[in-house]
């Protein structure tokens, strides 16, 4: 019986959970995520010491929102937590007394849907983790496909939009400005502007201020036949599809899985996407087509790729 723990290290909040040999998460614990360096690590000890006073295990896995080293004991680079070319494994790994390892947060999210979620089986298999962004993970005959120096796939950065929307990164018209939990909120507001909008459910959401929407209400007010809501969809799953028609190019996956908030309301546009993907792919009609549904793990798939890397160690 292989017990470890997986920490999901996010931007606002550091969750984790002890997971066993199928993937089942056991016991969790939370806490919220500090601005500086040595109060995150602090924290993040505070939070797995909890679970370790109940439950004995073989080693800890971090997924955290960042670019991570090759080693997969430093990280490089993360826009929201204070870590700047951090030994980060090292020093958690000193403090706990357990091997400690790891990984970006979408690629241990991909780990958990290909080994017990929605991507078992893949051969080529891509996760998208639509939410305030896009985080990908690609799975090549079950191993992590992490580029020269273990920063790809960032998918989210692709610029399909020239002198489109501005983007964190720096750039503009990144498929995530348009594929994405905050992409599905701009659109709305956009749409919102519009001489003659017809929008009930998403003018209550907004209640005279459209900064306020997010992904989620967008999704929601869809559901309920909001005109605006389903127009902001429809975009998206044009989006969506445009990018994966890409995406095809460059990786041809056999399985693409749709994860993060936005994941959740796939059902929504699933359908949608995949017959405008089937009509923009290169020799559409004349190839093999990917196969598009929803990730099945939610909320728990970093840490329990996390936990499921950390069992490997
Ligand atoms: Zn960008």
């Amino acid at each position: 019986m292989t017990r470890t723990i997986g920490v999901d290290v996010g931007g606002t909040s550091i969750r984790a959970g002890v997971v066993d040999e199928h993937g089942t998460v056991l016991d969790t614990a939370r806490g919220s995520t500090p601005a500086d360096e040595a109060a995150l690590e602090d924290a993040i000890c505070s939070v797995v010491g909890e679970l370790l006073e109940r439950h004995p295990v073989s080693a800890v896995g971090l997924a955290v929102a960042g670019f991570i080293g090759t080693d997969r004991r430093t990280v490089l680079f993360a826009p929201h937590l204070a870590w700047r070319s951090a030994p980060v494994a090292d020093r958690i790994s000193a403090r706990l007394g357990l091997p400690v390892v790891l990984e970006h947060d979408a690629n241990a999210a991909g780990v958990a849907e290909h080994r017990f979620g929605a991507l078992r089986g893949a051969g080529v298999g891509l996760l998208l983790a639509l939410g305030t962004g896009i985080g990908a993970a690609l799975m090549v005959d079950g191993v992590l496909y992490r580029g020269a120096h273990g920063v790809a796939p960032e998918l989210g950065h692709l610029p399909l939009v020239p002198g489109g929307r501005p983007c964190e990164c720096g750039k503009a018209g990144c498929w995530e400005r348009y594929c994405s939990g905050t992409a599905l909120a701009s659109t709305a507001v956009d749409l919102l502007a519009a001489p003659g909008a017809r929008s009930s459910v998403l003018a209550r959401e907004a209640a005279g201020d459209p900064g306020r929407i997010t992904g989620r209400q967008v999704a929601a007010a869809a559901r309920e036949g909001d005109a605006v809501a389903l127009a902001a969809v429809g975009e998206m799953a044009e989006w969506l599809a445009v990018g994966l028609a890409l995406v095809a190019d460059v990786y041809d996956p056999d399985l693409v899985v749709l994860g993060g908030g936005v994941g959740e309301s796939a059902p929504l546009f699933l359908d949608d996407a995949r017959d405008r993907y089937h009509r923009l792919v290169t020799g559409g009609g004349h190839r093999p087509l990917l196969r598009l549904r929803a990730a099945h793990l939610g909320d728990d798939a970093g840490l329990v790729g996390a936990a499921a890397l950390a069992a490997e160690v």
